[in-house]
């Protein structure tokens, strides 16, 4: 049993984030098997190393130690490179030139719940540039464009059918079996011109890489696994259980979370909390030492 604890060195941990860590950690130490620690620092412009450090102190505190070495995705872009050249290679990747602000108007506009908040709803990729002409598709990219590379959630759908694997499932042990459907998140960005990789890339990698058996994240990431699996699929990979954990909510209903104004682990020792009392805040005894 293999499992990780994958944070995105952009702030500090809240409980929120040790609850999540603390269910990679009990299903790796009940079963005899390993627990890591892997940061998903590829976004520069967001991560910052101090907060590496903090989250490294911070996990240390409340018990959640990690076996083995820290694996830093800034550090292996090689390897996403070369995931990324494969499914070039596929046929299963196209280059997007669309702004954000162009994505966004067009679904503001097709969105049938104006009053809705844009942040919440799912940003499905409205596939304005799915199949350019290969002409037009040469001459904006020798003209220097900027742009982003999609899955082409059909294209992938139908080699992954004449290769007789399609339909795609994994499982998850609080849904059971799921079959994987493309359309949740659409043709997501995979890479773009500058940074030849994106989370979901480098997660399906890694995980691989690194023999991760057991997946577990919030809930909120279940629809990404749609993504991950078919990634797995057209790369050959091996497919982790996964278990997608319901989140942490506070005394308002509200989930934790950095924007919502959760208060950091480190604050909360600053005031000082020991880690017993920290986990008792989210209902919980400290990890056993072993
Ligand atoms: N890095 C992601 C996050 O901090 C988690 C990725 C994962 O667990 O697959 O939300």
């Amino acid at each position: 049993m293999v499992t990780r604890f994958a944070p995105s060195p952009t702030g500090l941990l809240h409980m929120g984030h040790a609850y999540s860590a603390r269910m990679g950690f009990e299903a790796a130490r009940a079963a005899g098997g390993t627990f890591l620690l892997r940061i998903e620092d590829i976004d520069t412009s967001r991560c910052k190393p101090q907060f590496v450090d903090a989250i490294v102190e911070d996990l240390r505190f409340v018990g959640l130690t990690f076996d083995g070495p820290i694996r830093k995705q800034s550090e292996h872009l090689s390897d996403y490179a070369a995931a990324l050249e494969t499914l070039e290679q596929l046929g299963v990747l196209y280059p997007c030139f669309c702004t954000r602000a162009e994505i966004a108007a067009e679904l503001a506009h097709s969105q049938s719940a104006p009053q809705a908040d844009p942040s919440e709803l799912p940003q499905v990729y409205p596939g304005r540039c799915r199949d350019r002409k290969r002409d037009e598709v040469e001459r904006r990219l020798l003209a220097g464009h900027s742009y982003a590379l999609r899955l082409h959630t059909e294209r992938s759908r139908e080699l992954l059918r004449s290769r007789g694997q399609w339909p795609l499932t994994f499982t998850d042990q609080h849904q059971g079996t799921v079959t994987v459907d493309p359309a949740l998140l659409g043709d997501v960005v995979l890479a773009r011109k500058e940074v030849r990789t994106s989370y979901h890339l480098a997660v399906v990698v890694d995980d691989a890489l690194q023999g991760v058996t057991l997946v577990t994240r919030g809930q909120d990431l279940l629809t990404s696994t749609h993504v991950h699996r078919q990634l797995q699929a057209l790369l050959g990979l091996p497919v982790p259980e996964y278990a997608h954990h319901p989140l942490l909510i506070d005394q308002s209903g509200q989930r934790l979370a950095k924007r919502r104004g959760s208060e950091s682990i480190r604050s909360l020792i600053q005031k000082g909390r020991t880690a017993d009392e920290l986990w008792a805040s989210i209902g919980l005894r400290a990890p056993a030492v072993i």
